[in-house]
């Protein structure tokens, strides 16, 4: 059995008190009329997560633009022919957006929405960490900055994660793996490769909480449990299916099941009812007994992007997300290898794999 070890805790990362933007109804119309209006004459489109609130992802569906994973987001915008992105979501999908469309603006609503993954990553950490390891190939999520993605040998995706390390366990070679524990525990469990896992965790999956998942699924027999493999071991042992963001919506649809219970940011239940209308979906549980709950099934850096924020960023031209030249092109290594892997093997890549 190969070992893996953990390097040492890390400090706890500070996670902002954000509540979702609330609007009345006159206001959100008119917002959602500007921002239109803005798109056009900027020749933007607009791009969003499923994590973002509903407002956000009616709005980009309505106005031509997609609501995605972060590199179908960046897939979506490369073949836009608009010169501006407004990417609506977390600031390493903006920073993905922009390695992959250089030559495009791209704009966020606010630049501080950032990502516990990414925050618990600092490049200059990591690369000491590899520096230490040099026999060991260094795979990162995609949740992680454009400097630590140029440290890396590969990218992957939750939904491709496996199969690349799966190849790579095949060619003989060791991983350095960052910086999900939860996901690189997952992967590792699954593929059995020799893995070294940096010590970093999404706060949002990492509260879903193991007993009370057992309790709920008592209450509700029938329902079937969808896990994000962000989550702790002891959810996603309980899973029917473990997959990404993507892959959790096209389970709803597909699925007999007419109950689910969903282990993953409620932002995704907007598109899981537009999939499957009619279908039951139950929260994961983050309270109960064993609860430490601080996030709550609910982003708290995605929750930083309101309407308000995204029409003056696209009015007044800020929140420019901008990659050093050297960083981009050596960040796009790792990423455009996951691209040429997946294409080799006949997979689709782009929407039906996330962040
Ligand atoms: S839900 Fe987790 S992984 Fe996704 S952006 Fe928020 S902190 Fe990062």
């Amino acid at each position: 059995m190969p070992v893996s070890a953990i390097p040492s805790p890390r400090p706890p990362i500070a996670i902002p008190n954000t509540a979702q933007e609330v609007l009345g109804e006159a206001e959100h119309d008119a917002l959602c009329a500007e921002i239109t209006a803005l798109l056009r004459a900027e020749d933007a489109v607009l791009v969003a997560h499923y994590y973002t609130s509903p407002e956000i992802q009616a709005l980009a569906d309505a106005t031509g633009g997609h609501v995605s994973d972060s590199l179908d987001m960046a897939r979506f915008g490369h073949d836009h022919a608009a010169s501006t992105l407004v990417v609506a979501g977390v600031r390493f999908m903006g920073e993905t957006a922009k390695i992959l469309n250089p030559e495009k603006r791209v704009l966020m609503p606010d630049l501080a929405a950032e990502c516990s993954l990414d925050l618990g990553c600092p490049a200059d950490e990591f690369s000491t960490f590899c520096d230490a390891h040099p026999d060991r190939t260094v795979v990162v999520y995609a949740n992680t900055s454009a400097a630590v993605k140029a440290r890396a040998d590969w990218m992957v995706t939750s939904g491709s994660a496996l199969d690349v390390v799966n190849h790579l366990k095949d060619r003989g070679e060791k991983i350095l793996w960052a910086p999900d524990r939860y996901l690189g525990d997952y992967v590792q469990n699954e593929t059995g490769a020799d893995m070294l896992l940096w010590n970093g965790a999404c706060v949002v999956h990492e509260e879903f909480k193991g007993e009370e998942l057992h309790a709920l699924r008592r209450a509700h027999p029938e329902a079937r449990v969808l896990v994000h493999p962000e989550s702790p071991r002891a959810v996603i042992e309980q899973a029917d299916y473990v997959g990404s963001t993507s892959g959790l919506i096209n389970e709803v649809r597909m699925a007999r099941a007419t109950e689910f219970i969903v282990a993953t940011d409620r932002g995704i239940f907007h598109k899981m009812r537009e999939a499957a209308p009619g279908k039951v979906l139950i929260e994961a549980p983050t309270a109960g007994r064993s609860a430490t709950c601080q996030s709550c099934a609910a982003c708290p850096w995605m929750a930083m992007n309101g309407l308000r924020k995204l029409r003056d960023a696209l009015r007044d031209g800020r929140n420019t997300i901008e990659v050093p030249a050297a960083v981009a092109a050596r960040a796009r290594r790792p990423i455009a290898r996951l691209l040429d892997f997946a294409a080799a093997r006949r997979q689709e890549v782009y929407g039906n794999n996330d962040a």
